[in-house]
C-alpha cells in the first residue's frame, strides 16, 4: 500500500475491545468518519488523515516502521512488541532494521484499563507472598505475553519456562500444561472461575496513543498540511482528555464565603462569581481539574454553599 505523503495515517484496532472507544475519542476530536467494517482504510473528508483498521498486535510495529504516524493500542500490546523487538535485537535476529523500536507512548487515553499479572493456585500465591519473584524459579508459566514475561523474569534474575499460548491461558494449570499463568486481568472474575489467585501485577495498562519516531526530526519531510493536522489532532486530544478529568461546578453561597469555598475545590481555576437577586448571595461557577468527590461537596455545604451541581465537560480549549 503506497502512502500519500500529504496525509496523516492512524492505526486503529479493526474489531475488539478497543475499536469503539478509539473511534469515539477521535470523533470527539472532530474527525467525522463512517467506517465500513469491511474496509481496511478509511479517509476523513474534512481533515487530511486516513484511518487504517488492523489487528491490535500489528499496531505497534506499523507505527514503529512508519507505515502509520500514530496508533491507538493497549499499553500491554505496545510493551509486548517493544520487548519482543529488544529481545530479537539482543539475539541478532532482526532481518532489516537493528535500531531501537521507533514507536513511543505519546498520551495515555484512559480507557481499556487492565493489568498484566502472574496468577496461580492458592498454594503458589502464598509462596509468592513469602518469597517474591524467587518463587518462580524453575516454574512453567503459560502466557500470551511471552516477551513481557521474559523481560520481567530477566529483571528479577529468575529462570522459568515460558509456554506461549494465544488464548484460554487461564486453563493451562488445570490442563497440566503449566504451573502458573501470566495474563491480562481487569475484574479478576476469570481467575476466580478457574481457582487461580493473582500473585503479582507487573504492568498496568490502558489504551495509549503511539507516535512514530518520537522526535521532530522524523517529521521533517512532512507536508505542511500533514504537520498541521498532526498538531491540531494532539491539541484537540489534550482538550478531550482534560475535559474527561474536569468537572464544571456550580453552587450558590453567601457573598462573604467565596474565598473559603474556592479553597476547598481541588485543582480549580479562579471562580466566576455572579450576583443573585438576593444581595447577600452569589453564584459560584468553577472548572475543577479533578473529580469532585462527595466529601468535597459535603465540605462545601458545611462552608455555607448550597444547590451544588457537578457537571461533566465535553471539550476544553485553554
Ligand atoms: P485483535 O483481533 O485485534 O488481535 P484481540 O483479541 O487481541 O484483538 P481484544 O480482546 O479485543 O484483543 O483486547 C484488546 C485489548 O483490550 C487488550 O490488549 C487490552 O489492552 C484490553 N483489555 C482490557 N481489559 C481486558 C481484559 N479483561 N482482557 C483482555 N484484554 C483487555
Ligand atoms: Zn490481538
Amino acid at each position: 500500500m503506497s502512502k500519500d505523503t500529504q496525509r496523516l495515517r492512524i492505526a486503529l484496532q479493526k474489531s475488539g475491545r478497543l475499536h469503539e472507544d478509539s473511534l469515539a475519542i477521535l470523533r470527539l476530536c472532530g474527525i467525522k468518519l463512517t467506517p465500513d467494517s469491511r474496509q481496511l482504510l478509511c479517509r476523513s473528508e474534512e481533515m487530511p488523515l486516513d484511518l487504517l483498521f488492523i489487528r491490535d498486535d500489528d499496531i505497534p510495529g506499523f507505527v514503529a516502521e512508519g507505515i502509520c504516524d500514530l496508533g491507538i493500542v493497549g499499553e500491554n500490546i505496545y510493551w509486548e512488541e517493544h520487548c519482543a523487538w529488544e529481545h530479537d535485537r539482543e539475539r541478532g535476529d532482526h532481518i532489516s532494521d537493528s535500531g531501537p523500536f521507533r514507536a513511543r507512548v505519546s498520551r495515555k487515553l484512559g480507557f481499556s484499563r487492565c493489568r498484566l499479572s502472574l496468577a496461580g493456585p492458592a498454594e503458589f500465591a502464598r509462596r509468592y507472598q513469602e518469597q517474591g519473584p524467587k518463587a518462580l524459579q524453575g516454574c512453567t508459566i503459560a502466557s500470551s505475553y511471552p516477551a513481557s514475561l521474559e523481560h520481567f523474569l530477566k529483571e528479577n534474575n529468575v529462570q522459568a519456562e515460558i509456554i506461549k499460548m494465544k488464548g484460554s491461558v487461564e486453563l493451562a494449570p488445570k490442563l497440566g500444561i503449566a504451573d502458573l499463568i501470566c495474563d491480562l486481568i481487569s475484574t479478576g472474575s476469570t481467575l476466580v472461575a478457574n481457582n487461580l489467585v493473582e500473585c503479582h501485577s507487573f504492568l498496568k495498562s490502558e489504551a495509549v496513543l503511539l507516535e512514530h519516531g518520537g522526535n521532530e526530526e522524523s517529521r521533517t519531510d512532512w507536508s505542511p498540511q500533514r504537520l498541521a493536522c498532526f498538531q491540531q489532532l494532539q491539541t484537540r486530544l489534550d482538550g478531550v482528555l482534560r475535559a474527561r478529568n474536569s468537572k464544571y461546578v456550580m453552587m450558590n453561597a453567601p457573598k462573604d464565603k467565596v474565598l473559603e469555598i474556592s479553597r476547598l475545590l481541588p485543582g480549580a481555576d479562579s471562580p466566576t462569581v455572579i450576583p443573585l437577586g438576593d444581595p447577600e448571595q452569589v453564584a459560584i461557577h468553577v472548572v475543577s481539574g479533578e473529580p469532585v468527590v462527595w466529601e468535597t461537596m459535603e465540605a462545601l455545604k458545611a462552608a455555607g454553599a448550597h444547590s451544588i451541581l457537578i457537571q461533566s465537560i465535553e471539550k476544553v480549549l485553554l
